[in-house]
Formats: structure tokens, C-alpha cells, sequence
């Protein structure tokens, strides 16, 4: 079956400023007709299409999460290109921007392709972010040219920073001219070796060592001067899991200064804040921490007015025996594939009226324009077959022990969240199917 008729259902392709009632053709791949209902009945007759009945359910573009750990190469006890992906598709995502913290570090056009081979059994596209610098170690820089001809979408060292100024600026520079984006994790790592949490009077508490506001707002803060600096209309500067007001405060700034700066925000930022640390929770680790309710009233005035691009998960997997170890030593990130749909529309559309097709753009459209992920985040005709199909207003529980991820490193375990995904196609694949379970 290569053809599918989408029927019945309330159509929201942010990218296009529709939310109406449509129904959606899909042929080898991609969108091939987008039309008042009903009027696809007779091709779909025609074509002996699968008819994929709508009712009730939004259909919106498969999301875009463009920054995931999918743990391959290297580590594929804590998750593998098909698990991650797996996890993806349960989650709505049909596009997935993989970092490059794998084992070896993908600073290589070998590593960029083989993530990308069929091999891997990915079921939503996996388009890899490559090593800003070689091994992301933070000195000599890569290649970007070729690696962007094997599919690099980014450079970026994350979960580490670019630290040394002339090194960023080299980074930056290059990356212009090859048209690459820059995606930093912002920490000033000087200033948060052995800290696990967000500083303050919580960390005193525990006994913890804290990672400051400003270690994250000086490094954002550099950045933009040093992309003011380079007077390159081509350079592009995007701050990762973007966690404080401060530095939320640098990003509006640049923007309102003309400079091309976009920054993304992760759920579990704007639905946690370090409080859920709690008695020691290493599901509430991850870097940058959780931090104070100013900074996450700050983060979700952000997604409404406009200064924040994207939400993007940082689905970060790891096994059980790393998180059950103390505090300090277990190891940073939670899972987010699966309860990002879910806590936007919990946290931005239920609790502050976002529009639900706002927290759509901020899944899809928007996080495909920012990396350039031509033929993603829409439902034009001619893009790429990606859609979600789901109920925002079906209540699900999220249950950890269910997740197709390999790992359970998650404190939403047992959260009750709307938007139940009820299906998702990827290039025109099903590649989440939970209708059998709602007919019972
Ligand atoms: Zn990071």
C-alpha cells in the first residue's frame, strides 16, 4: 500500500496558518493533495488508497525534535538508532536531529553517513548534528563543507560548550560560510566542575554543588558578541536547552539587534523547576539543571511571546544501573521523546492558552525552519509524508516501563497527560499505530 486518504480529521499545518477541517492524500512518500473533506473520496477509490478515518483527531505535520541522544554509535545498551527512533515515533516525532556525543564522537563524514543507513532500523529520519570541533574537544575544527554533503544539518559540541573564544569564533566563521547553524551548550565549564544541580539554597540543602545562572548567560552572552563581531549575514547562532531568564534575556536582545540567533527549550524546563530534585532524584539530573520558578515562568513567557524557536526534548538516554548511583556521580539526562507533545500541551496550551497551534509550530514548523529541514514541519503539498494524528483533549497515562525506549530515565513516569498520539506516518510508513488499543 503506497497510498493513504487522511479523512475526516481537523488539519493544523502551523507553517501554512491552517487549522481546518481537510482531508490529506499521501502517495509514495509524500502529501500529494490537501482538499476540503470529501473531495479525495473518489481518487482514493480510485488509487484503492487506505482510508485512515480522522474524526475527532487533529492531524498535524510529524514533529521535529532537533536535539536527541541516540546513543549509536558506541553505546547502544542505553539506546540505538531504532529504539531512539522507536521512541520518536510513539512520541508524534518523524524527524530527529541526533548529537554527536556518541562513542567515537561523529566528527567524521563515516559516522554522519552510517547513522544514516538503513542498517540502523530507524523509523523517523535521523538527521545527525556533526562534532563542531574534532572529538569535541574544543580545539581544531572539522570539516564542514563534507560534512554537511553526508548529511550534517549542525555543528555543535554539546554536552560540552566551545569554550575558548578563538576557538567559538573559528567556529562560527567556518560554519557561515558552509552554511551550517552553531548549536552551543552553554556552561561555562570553569565555573560548574563537580556541580550537579541548579546553585542556590535547595543545593546548600542537599550538600550539592551548584551550576550557577551565569554559567550559562556569560557563554550565551560571549557567543552573540562574537557573532556581532564577524559582521556575516550567513552566521547563525543557536543556544541549545536554553534553561535561564538571564540568558533568555541575551537571546531577545541579539534578536532585537538583527542578529540570527534562535534558541530552543526542552519540556522538562518549563514543567519542572529544581524542586523535583527533591530527596536526591536522579531522574531531576541533567545539564543544564532544573532551575527556580522565575526562570520557568521566564522560559514559558518566552514560548508565548514569541523569543523561544523551538521546544526540543534533549531525550537523553541511560541505563538503570548509571542513574542508581549517588547523586553527584550519576550521569546527566532524561528521556523526552515520549511526554514532550504531551507536557506542551499540559503546561502551554491547557495551563496558559497557548494555541494548540502554536505548540504544534513549536514541534514542527518552527524547529525545521531553524535547522533548514527542507520538506518537514508542513503539509504541503509535495513535502515529505510526516504526520501526526492525535486527540489533544484524550487524557493518557505516560508509563516508563512501557516506553520504547531501551532506557527509564524519566520523572514523568506515571504523569496523566493530553494528546494521546494515536498515529504516526513517517514517509508515508505507519510507524506508530495505537488505534487497535483505542477501539476496545
Ligand atoms: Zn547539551
Amino acid at each position: 500500500m503506497t497510498a493513504f486518504l487522511i479523512r475526516g480529521g481537523r488539519l493544523i499545518d502551523p507553517a501554512r496558518n491552517i487549522d481546518t477541517a481537510q482531508d490529506v492524500f499521501l502517495r509514495d512518500g509524500r502529501v500529494a493533495a490537501v482538499e476540503v473533506p470529501g473531495k479525495l473520496d473518489a481518487l482514493a477509490t480510485q488509487e484503492h488508497a487506505e482510508i485512515i478515518a480522522a474524526k475527532g483527531l487533529v492531524v498535524a505535520p510529524g514533529l521535529v525534535d532537533i536535539h536527541v541522544h541516540l546513543r549509536e554509535p558506541g553505546q547502544g545498551y542505553k539506546e540505538t538508532i531504532a529504539t531512539g527512533t522507536a521512541a520518536a515515533a510513539a512520541g508524534g516525532f518523524t524527524s530527529v536531529c541526533a548529537m554527536p556525543n556518541t562513542i567515537p564522537v561523529n566528527d567524521s563524514v563515516e559516522t554522519t553517513r552510517w547513522m544514516q543507513e538503513p542498517e540502523r532500523g530507524a523509523v523517523a529520519r535521523v538527521f545527525p548534528i556533526a562534532a563542531a570541533t574534532r572529538g569535541s574537544m574544543g580545539e581544531a575544527i572539522t570539516e564542514y563543507g563534507s560534512l554537511k554533503s553526508a548529511g550534517a544539518v549542525a555543528v555543535s559540541d554539546d554536552g560540552k560548550p566551545i569554550l575558548q573564544d578563538v576557538v567559538m569564533h573559528q567556529v562560527l566563521a567556518a560554519a557561515a560560510r558552509a552554511g551550517l547553524p552553531v548549536i552551543q551548550h552553554a556552561e561555562d565549564t570553569r565555573q560548574t566542575q563537580g556541580a550537579s544541580m541548579n546553585a542556590g539554597a535547595l543545593a546548600f540543602r542537599l550538600g550539592l554543588r551548584g551550576m550557577a545562572a551565569e554559567a550559562e548567560s556569560t557563554i550565551v552572552e560571549r557567543d552573540i558578541q562574537l557573532l556581532a563581531g564577524l559582521h556575516d549575514s550567513r552566521a547563525h547562532l543557536h543556544v541549545a536547552h536554553l534553561s535561564t531568564a538571564k540568558a533568555l534575556d541575551a537571546v531577545r536582545r541579539a534578536r532585537r539587534n538583527g542578529l540570527h540567533v534562535t534558541c530552543e527549550v526542552a519540556p522538562h524546563h518549563f514543567a519542572l523547576t529544581e524542586e523535583a530534585v527533591g530527596d536526591y532524584d536522579t531522574h531531576a539530573k541533567m545539564s543544564p539543571p532544573l532551575r527556580l520558578q522565575a526562570d520557568r515562568a521566564a522560559l514559558t513567557e518566552g514560548l508565548l511571546d514569541g523569543t523561544v524557536d523551538a521546544i526540543a526534548t534533549d531525550h537523553a538516554p541511560h541505563a538503570i544501573h548509571e542513574k542508581e548511583q549517588e547523586f553527584e556521580r550519576a550521569p546527566n539526562g532524561i528521556l523526552g521523546l515520549e511526554t514532550a507533545l504531551g507536557l506542551s500541551l499540559l503546561l502551554l496550551q491547557q495551563k496558559h492558552s497557548m494555541p494548540l497551534s502554536r505548540v504544534i509550530s513549536l514541534l514542527s514548523a518552527q524547529p525545521a525552519q531553524v535547522l533548514h529541514l527542507t520538506g518537514r514541519g508542513t503539509l504541503a503539498v509535495g513535502s515529505f509524508a510526516d504526520l501526526v494524528l492525535f486527540d489533544p483533549a484524550e487524557m493518557w497515562m505516560y508509563r516508563a516501563a512501557e516506553s520504547k525506549s531501551k532506557s527509564r530515565n524519566t520523572p514523568f513516569d506515571g504523569w496523566t497527560l493530553p494528546g494521546r498520539v494515536h498515529l504516526t506516518i513517517s514517509e508515508g510508513r505507519i510507524v506508530h499505530d495505537a488505534r487497535v488499543r483505542a477501539k476496545r
